[in-house]
């Protein structure tokens, strides 16, 4: 049998070119291992348009070593982090930030609600000592899109610096590094460029980053002394993630052949309105409404039917080839569907029978019951 398709988001269904590229191994001081590593930190700052002002610093590690490594890098010791918060994500870099030992100011947002650019810039206003944003541009939480252009123009207008844990909506939502400031953009191989998980990356501001020297409490997760080993040797310092970096040569290559961000949105899109179409048909309601959702994972009112059980759903659903995700709504009783990887809308479509014939082997009445 073929392996389940992953309607998760990260890691996520890769193409068979991406896999293979990862038969083979290299030699982390070999100058052709080097000039791989070279090519991917280049595609990946023009992706964000960035090429004048920002590096790309690779890191080892999931996504949130990432996150880590550019909050305790690039925010001084005595510096303060203003938090929007409007689902799990958000929490995270609150956590990770305690961790690090800086002060946050928490900027509650309900879940199903985007981050309010004229908020966040009253609370800049009101509070001088803020000096960084961080802001997660889609909560994958609950799949909500937050309006980063303008929050960076907000951040911006108020003097202060913006960080952006962009995990899963770079290379997919547009990010353009020449009209939008911003001091780090945070992602991943094993997201919507449809790489392996392993590898992390921040597109930093070159003197942001210069100027950074110093501040991070961490050995490992100190992307300056990343950076200045790079700069100096070509080479990454520690054992690099040799084969996540080959499949993520190959991700982009299939990235450009296919158009780029725009192509890969419209296919998002494609993947999106197949899911929710049919969703809908079967009686099931997206906790968000269209105008906030992103194309990148959807979450669902779970069945109101006492028949319903989410492990049962899993397993049924994954007999048939594919894999959900649970929610991560503390209040609510939910589960999500990712539209990303190297997915096809026709995918999408069986997804949704096999959902449908789960949902009817389990005795649960479909079309389902609005909560
Ligand atoms: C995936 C993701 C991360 C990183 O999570 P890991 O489990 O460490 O890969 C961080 N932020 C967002 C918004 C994400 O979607």
């Amino acid at each position: 049998m073929s392996d389940p398709v992953l309607l998760t988001p990260g890691p996520l269904t890769t193409s068979a070119e991406t896999k293979a590229a990862m038969l083979r191994d290299w030699g982390s001081w070999d100058k052709a291992f080097n000039e791989l590593t070279a090519s991917v930190c280049a595609d990946l700052v023009e992706i964000a348009h960035a090429r004048e002002s920002h590096v790309c610093v690779p890191l080892q590690g999931s996504g949130t070593f990432a996150v880590e490594a550019a909050l305790g890098t690039l925010v001084p010791r005595d510096g303060k982090v203003l938090v929007p918060t409007n689902g799990a994500y958000c929490e995270r870099i609150t956590r990770i930030l305690d961790y690090l030992h800086r002060k946050v100011v928490v900027l509650d947002f309900r879940e199903n609600e985007v981050a309010d650019p004229a908020r966040i810039e009253a609370a800049l206003a009101a509070d001088p000592g803020i000096t960084h944003v961080a802001q997660v541009h889609c909560e994958t939480g609950t799949g909500i899109l937050n309006p980063l252009p303008d929050i960076a123009a907000a951040v911006s207008r108020q003097g202060r610096r913006l960080i952006v844990d962009a995990m899963s909506s770079f290379g997919v939502m547009p990010i353009d590094a020449r009209t939008m400031p911003f001091d780090a953009v945070i992602a991943a191989s094993g997201k919507c460029l449809e790489g392996v998980p392993g590898m992390g990356f921040v597109i930093a501001e070159r003197n942001a980053l210069k100027d950074a020297a110093g501040n991070s409490h961490s050995l490992a997760l100190d992307l300056h002394d990343q950076w200045s080993y790079f700069s100096k040797t070509g080479q990454w310092r520690f054992t690099p993630p040799t084969h996540v970096v080959s499949a993520l040569r190959a991700a982009l290559d299939q990235y450009h052949a296919e158009g780029a961000q725009p192509a890969r949105l419209l296919r998002y899109r494609k993947n999106y309105s197949m899911l929710i179409g049919g969703m809908r048909d079967l009686g099931l309601r997206t906790f968000l409404n269209d105008s906030v959702q992103s194309p990148i994972i959807v979450t669902f009112h779970a069945p109101t039917d006492p028949a319903y059980r989410f492990g049962e759903l899993y397993e049924r659903v994954r007999e048939r080839g594919f894999i959900l995700y649970p929610g991560k709504l503390t209040r609510t009783e939910t589960f999500r569907v990712g539209c990303i990887g190297a997915i096809e809308p026709s995918i999408l479509r069986r997804a949704v029978e096999a959902i449908e014939a789960a949902l009817v082997q389990m005795g649960v009445r479909v079309p389902c019951l609005a909560p």
